[in-house]
């Protein structure tokens, strides 16, 4: 059998190819699955990012992510553009599995990140990044004194709407029960926001527009009525799905499906294990934050192995 390597990384996004970048540089030779469908994580689906420093005039999102991992390369980590199926992390040596081989290494490092909850809708995939968001922070900026719809009803999307009053000359929460889920604090902020209007007992029927979204059809959920609201931005706030089931029983993962560490490192609660990026954060979920988080978990392993001698 061959010897263990000293660090497999599980993910290809700013978390995965960060860690990459630092654990090759620190001679440690890591091993990157990057999954099949996705490889290059979140940013390989959006058009401009516009907040990631060093980029004065913004990059394409595809474009980032072909630095990054050209960057993690030229320091010699090695890429498998393949889905890890299966993991056991108990031991010492732990092993990681794709459909066809088995891998040994003493750590491993969890960056599969997060993926948003989407409505289902038939434009919706086409219009991501042609004025379908699901993160403010990083696109409010492209709606300046435009209309703005945001769907949802729990605090994260009354935190959305609310933030992109700033930009937007009207924004619309659209939540399809008759109360909104979000805490009592968050709804009186929501109710007191004159550029705010939030519609209730809708739902979302169709997505207008060819290039870009020009406006959504709405079903009343009492009445089913539909009706059509002019918008140029929609923002979907429905929730997000950790990619934490291939962990579920090795590593503690909270309620809401996200992988427990122990901050402000980034060690789970398997010993030799790290989690880092959209995996482990429900609250920043930036580019850039999965990226420091990423640079934390090789460093956080280069330690590890240190004590391993
Ligand atoms: P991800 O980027 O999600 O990468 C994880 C990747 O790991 C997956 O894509 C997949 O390839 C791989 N993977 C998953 N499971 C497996 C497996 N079993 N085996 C092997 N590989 C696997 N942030 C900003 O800062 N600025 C922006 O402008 C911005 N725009 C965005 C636009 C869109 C449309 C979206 C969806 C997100 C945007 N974000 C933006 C958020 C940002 O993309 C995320 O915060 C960031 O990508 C999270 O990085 P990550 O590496 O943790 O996870």
């Amino acid at each position: 059998m061959t010897e263990p390597r000293d660090v497999i990384i599980i993910g290809s996004g700013p978390t995965g190819y960060t860690a990459a970048i630092y654990a090759a540089r620190a001679a440690l030779q890591p091993l990157v699955f990057e999954g099949s469908v996705t490889a290059g994580g979140a940013l390989i689906n959006t058009t401009e990012v516009e907040n990631f420093p060093g980029f004065r005039d913004g990059v394409m999102g595809p474009d980032l992510m072909a630095d990054m991992r050209a960057q993690a390369e030229r320091f010699g980590a090695e890429l498998v553009t393949d889905d890890v199926v299966e993991v056991d992390l108990d031991d010492d040596v732990k092993t990681v599995r794709t459909a066809t081989a088995t891998y040994t290494a003493r750590t491993v490092i969890l960056a599969t990140g997060s993926a948003y909850k989407k409505l289902g809708l038939p434009r919706e995939e086409e219009l991501s990044g042609r004025g379908i968001s699901w993160c403010a922070t990083c696109d409010g900026f492209f709606f300046r004194d435009k209309a703005i719809a945001v769907v949802g009803g729990g605090d994260s999307a009354i935190e959305e709407a609310t933030f992109l009053t700033r930009f937007g000359q009207k924004v619309y929460l659209l939540h399809r029960r008759d109360g909104l889920r979000a805490s009592k604090i968050m709804r009186e902020r929501a109710m007191a926001d004159p550029k705010l209007e939030i519609v209730r007992n809708v739902e979302i029927d169709e997505i207008l527009g060819e290039k870009a979204v020009e406006g959504v059809v709405l079903r009343d959920t009492v009445t089913a009525e539909t009706r059509q609201l002019d918008v140029s931005g929609l923002f979907i706030a429905i929730g997000h799905e950790p990619r934490s089931d291939l962990f579920r029983g090795q590593v503690d993962i909270d309620e809401s499906g996200y992988v427990r560490v122990a901050h402000p490192t980034t060690a789970t609660s398997r010993e030799g294990v790290f989690a880092a990026g959209d995996l482990v954060d429900h609250r920043y979920r930036q580019a850039i934050t999965a990226a420091g988080t990423g640079a934390a978990a090789a460093l956080d392993t280069e330690q590890h192995l240190a004590t391993l001698g």
